[in-house]
């Protein structure tokens, strides 16, 4: 199978039928095999139904439901999943994405040998002030943390080898980053395409102001998590060192002028404040290290490396 096409939502009855029918028409006009994988992340309309009858209508469409809502990642996650085609294509529910951009993305994926490519809505349909501004921002600084510069990191349009989307594994709001897990996993052929972008047709934006504390938290534990998920103590330990060693110094400096100068009044020094604070800091930093590394320890996957191949087996 060429393409799967995995398409999470909630709450989109309005837009699914429309949708279905224009991918299969793009599909078909270029003669793709393929599936498209609707995800129903537990909607509270009738987008059930509605992906119920479109199966029963076309073969290509498969539909999985979640129970509740989790979210568009754990949506993905599935989708990623039980996808079978050779590259996979991820995409809005809600016709902001448009499928016309398929072809285009298939074939230069394939001819550049793209592990991702990913698309750029350079003139974007939203809000300037609650979408636009923030997302720049946002890009911004993910960039400059994580070394992935990209001009719209969160685009839903994207395409990936399968490969791709096999070794990683995306929850809470981490399908904002997944072009910086993928870069974790060792996939680093990543690019950009400019996408046609439309307003939303029906229906309301389901991320609201949340998504910002969400979405930076979830940046701060996949650096952290890619850098020293398997070895925790580097990090703990460096900084529990440093910051242990600056307090003993403190007090090594304070003691002597204490019994060698007579110096009094310890207690209304900042530095014994600052010297007893880093003993105490440091030794925590440290204890946390031991406990990162015990837990790493006893996780089921600490030894799972992605392999990209093996010959001569
Ligand atoms: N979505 C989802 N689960 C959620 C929130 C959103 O599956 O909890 C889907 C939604 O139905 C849509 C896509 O994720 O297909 C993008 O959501 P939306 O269009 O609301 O985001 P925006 O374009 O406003 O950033
Ligand atoms: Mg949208």
């Amino acid at each position: 199978m060429d393409i799967s096409v995995i398409i999470p939502l909630y709450n989109e009855e309005e837009s699914l039928p429309e949708l279905i029918s224009w991918i299969g028409q793009v599909m078909s006009a270029n003669q793709f095999s393929y599936e498209v994988i609707l995800i129903d992340d537990g909607s509270t309309d009738n987008s059930w139904e509605v992906v119920s009858q479109l199966q029963q209508k076309s073969a290509f469409v498969k539909g999985i439901r979640f129970l509740r809502n989790y979210g568009k990642s754990a949506a993905l996650n599935e989708g990623f999943k039980a996808a079978q085609g050779d590259y996979i294509i991820t995409m809005d529910a809600d016709l902001q994405d448009s499928p016309d951009e398929i072809p285009s993305l298939y074939q230069m994926i394939r001819e550049g040998g793209f592990d991702i490519v990913s698309g750029w809505k350079k003139k974007r349909y939203d809000n300037a002030l609650t979408k636009n501004l923030p997302s720049k921002l946002y890009n911004y600084v993910t960039g400059k943390m994580s070394g992935v510069k990209l001009h719209d990191m969160n685009c839903g349009l994207k395409i990936y080898r399968r490969k791709v989307v096999q070794s990683i594994e995306v929850y809470g709001e981490m399908h904002r980053y997944i072009p910086v897990l993928a870069k974790w996993a060792g996939f680093r052929k990543i690019t950009e395409k400019p996408v046609v972008h439309q307003a939303r047709k029906y229906g309301v934006s389901k991320f609201g102001w949340e998504r910002f504390v969400n979405g930076f938290l979830d940046l701060a534990s996949i650096l952290f998590i890619g850098k020293y998920g398997k070895k925790p103590m580097h990090v703990f330990g460096l900084w529990g060192s440093i910051v242990f060693l600056l307090g003993a110094g403190i007090w090594i400096y304070l003691a002597i002028a204490k019994f060698a100068f007579m110096q009094y009044k310890m207690t209304e020094r900042p530095l014994f404040y600052v010297g007893i604070i880093s003993l105490v800091i440091g030794t925590q930093l440290f204890l946390a290290g031991f406990l990162g590394e015990l837990i790493t320890r006893n996780s089921a996957d600490r030894n799972h490396y992605n392999i990209d191949e093996k010959i001569g087996f």
